[in-house]
C-alpha cells in the first residue's frame, strides 16, 4: 500500500546552507479580471510548467508580464498554450510556464525551493534519485545565474496536478466551481485527507491536483530521499481515505 507524504521546506536545513535565489518563471497565463461567471479577480499559484517552452511562440512576449485580463483575453492566451502543455492540465489564471529566471547565490542544498512551491534540486541528488527508480521525475533547466565561478548545477523537477482531496475534509456547504473561470473558493483544509482513488498510481511525485502549492511524494520518493542523505525537504504522512 502506497503511503503519500506532504513535502515541505526543512527551515533547519535551509539555515545551515547559504544558498539563496530570487527568480521568477519565464512566462505565465495573465490572472483572470472580474470573471463574468463569479465577479471575481483571480490569480492561482503553484501550477508551474518548467518543462513547457513558449520561446518558439510567436506570442510569448504576451506571457512575460504577470497581471490580470479580462476572461476573453486569459481564454485566447490559454488556446495558445494548450497544445504546448501536457494534455488534460487545466491551465488556471496565473499558471506559469518555463525556467526561472533570475540571480543565485551560495551553496545550496539538495533540495530547495520549496517555500515558493518549486522544487530544485541539486544534480548530484536528482541523479541519485533517477538511478533509484524514482517515477515521474522531469528534471528541467534553470536560468539563474550564479555570481561564483563553479556554480552548482541545480534542475527544477516538473510536477503535475494529480489526485484530489476527500470530500470529508472539505467544508459541508462548498459552492461549486464558477462555471466560467472554474474557481473553487476553497481555503486548504488544515486537516488535509487525500481521496484514495483519485491518486496516481504512477508516479512518486506531484502536485495537489486541486491545490497546486501542495507539494505530494510517496514512500518510494522518502525512502530514496534519506538512503540517498538528500536534505531540504521535511515530511509529513497525509491520510488517505477511499
Ligand atoms: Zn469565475
Amino acid at each position: 500500500m502506497t503511503r503519500f507524504f506532504d513535502l515541505r521546506p526543512d527551515k533547519v536545513v535551509r539555515n545551515s546552507f547559504t544558498g539563496d535565489f530570487d527568480a521568477a518563471p519565464k512566462w505565465g497565463l495573465p490572472g483572470i479580471k472580474d470573471c463574468p461567471g463569479c465577479g471575481v479577480t483571480w490569480s492561482t499559484w503553484g501550477d508551474h510548467y518548467p518543462a513547457v517552452d513558449l520561446s518558439n511562440l510567436p506570442e510569448r512576449a504576451e506571457f512575460e508580464e504577470p497581471r490580470p485580463e479580462p476572461f476573453h483575453e486569459f481564454a485566447r492566451l490559454r488556446e495558445l498554450v494548450r497544445p504546448l502543455a501536457p494534455p488534460g492540465s487545466e491551465l488556471a489564471p496565473g499558471t506559469t510556464f518555463g525556467p526561472l529566471v533570475g540571480r543565485a547565490s551560495g551553496q545550496f542544498a539538495p533540495f530547495s525551493g520549496l517555500e515558493s512551491c518549486w522544487m530544485l534540486v541539486r544534480r548530484d541528488a536528482f541523479d541519485s534519485l533517477q538511478a533509484a527508480g524514482i517515477r515521474g521525475l522531469l528534471g528541467c533547466k534553470t536560468e539563474l545565474r550564479f555570481r561564483q565561478k563553479t556554480p552548482p548545477e541545480i534542475l527544477e523537477l516538473q510536477l503535475e496536478p494529480r489526485g484530489r482531496m476527500h470530500r470529508d475534509c472539505l467544508p459541508p456547504d462548498l459552492a461549486p466551481p464558477c462555471p466560467t473561470c472554474g474557481r473553487v473558493g476553497l481555503r486548504l483544509p488544515e486537516d488535509l485527507i487525500l481521496g484514495g482513488a483519485s491518486l496516481p498510481t504512477d508516479l512518486d511525485l506531484f502536485r495537489l491536483g486541486d491545490y497546486g502549492t501542495v507539494l505530494i511524494g510517496t514512500d518510494r520518493f522518502k525512502d530514496a530521499v534519506e538512503k540517498g542523505g538528500w536534505t531540504g525537504i521535511s515530511f509529513r504522512e497525509l491520510p488517505v481515505r477511499s
